[in-house]
């Protein structure tokens, strides 16, 4: 089959290797659509050494969706099929460890162990930029007959933002800040309308922040408004009681503490380069709370109900589509955010 293999950092190769064979708890999907996340250009680009990945070569990629061909026999006895047409996330936990017994399975005590049964794929273990993934059953789900596989391909994406914007234990009538229009930001409005949330104010520029508005959110244009006295002026001078914080800068980061109300919850997603700043003293004061926010546990079959109520938004999301061998191009249009670009997804059946 082809794929796209990275053998060192920043060194991508469009290969041939063979179909993979599913063991036990497993299923081997071909796979329809892969999105590019935006985490794959670090991981490419070699920023975590020894870790995403521990060892190469790897094949990236673990937003995807697809139709199983092939499985093994546990897999097979819990009624998996050949023809189930499905979507993946990236975490597998090992399932025994406490984190795992919890449910909290993206912070397995056993993580980056696949002798005990963990798996991040498109991370450290093998990944979907390729015609055939082979998946644990614990990290798929069956998707509606009548969801394209472009739109199923952002059900890991969108799981991640429905579990940041629930641990921000936002209630009914909740003023919402939420900071940064990228895809996290765009799909954490629909979480957040569909949550029940009061006002949702969006900051960030452009055609993405047009976006955000169309979807039904106030926009802030942090280019030339200040975003923590907007907010305050559209919350009665409160600030946001629930702030999703999608923006990874500096400035992002400590713009979001700013315009969270008081008793208020800051909810992250983004990976800044390197440890900030934060005002502890307001922090402690005013009772905030900073809540972060790994991945996506036991979301996706939520995140999947959620899209069913959007089938509008989740398509504008979708920008550009590539057959898998142009991947240069595809990640030249979505990491330099070039022609008006959001989702990109690869197409590895083409
Ligand atoms: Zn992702
Ligand atoms: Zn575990």
């Amino acid at each position: 089959m082809h794929a796209v293999r990275l053998n060192a950092p920043e060194q991508l190769e469009y290969c041939s290797i063979p179909v993979p064979v599913p063991g036990d708890m497993e299923v081997v999907c071909r796979v329809e659509s892969v999105a590019i996340c935006g985490t794959d250009p670090h991981i490419i680009h070699g920023e975590f050494p020894n870790f995403w990945p521990k060892a190469f070569p790897l094949i990236p990629g673990h937003e995807w969706a697809g139709v199983v061909e092939t499985v093994g026999e546990s897999a097979a006895a819990l009624g998996w099929k050949k023809g189930d047409r499905v979507c993946g996330i990236s975490h597998v936990g090992c399932g025994h460890c406490a984190m795992c017994m919890q449910g909290r399975y993206t912070l397995c005590d056993n993580y980056g162990h696949e002798e005990f049964g963990h798996r991040q794929y498109g991370h450290y273990s093998q990944g979907a930029y390729a015609e055939y993934m082979r998946s644990n059953v614990k990290a798929i789900a069956r998707i509606p007959e009548d969801m394209d596989f472009n739109v199923a391909s952002c059900m890991d994406p969108l799981s991640i933002a429905l579990h940041m914007v629930m641990r921000s234990r936002i209630q009914p009538g909740d003023d919402v800040l939420i900071n940064g229009s990228g895809g996290q930001g765009l799909m954490a409005i629909l979480c957040a309308r569909s949550l029940g949330a009061g006002k949702i104010m969006v900051s960030g520029s452009g055609f993405r922040l047009e976006v955000a508005q169309q979807f039904g959110a106030i926009p802030i244009n942090y280019r030339d408004e200040d975003v923590v006295a907007k907010v305050k002026e559209l919350t009665g001078g409160k600030g946001a009681k629930r702030v999703i914080e999608c923006a990874g800068t500096a400035v992002g980061i400590r713009q979001a503490i700013d315009s969270v109300a008081k008793g208020g919850v800051v909810s992250m997603v983004s990976l800044p380069g390197g440890d900030i700043p934060v005002p502890i003293r307001r922090i402690v004061l005013e009772e905030i709370e900073l809540v972060g926010n790994r991945a996506n546990p036991n979301t996706l079959e939520k995140a999947i109900s959620l899209a069913a109520q959007y089938p509008a938004e989740m398509q504008r999301l979708i920008t550009h589509e590539f057959p898998l061998s142009e991947y240069v191009k595809a990640f030249d249009i979505f990491n330099g955010r070039k022609d008006n670009s959001l989702k990109v997804i690869m197409k590895p059946q083409l």
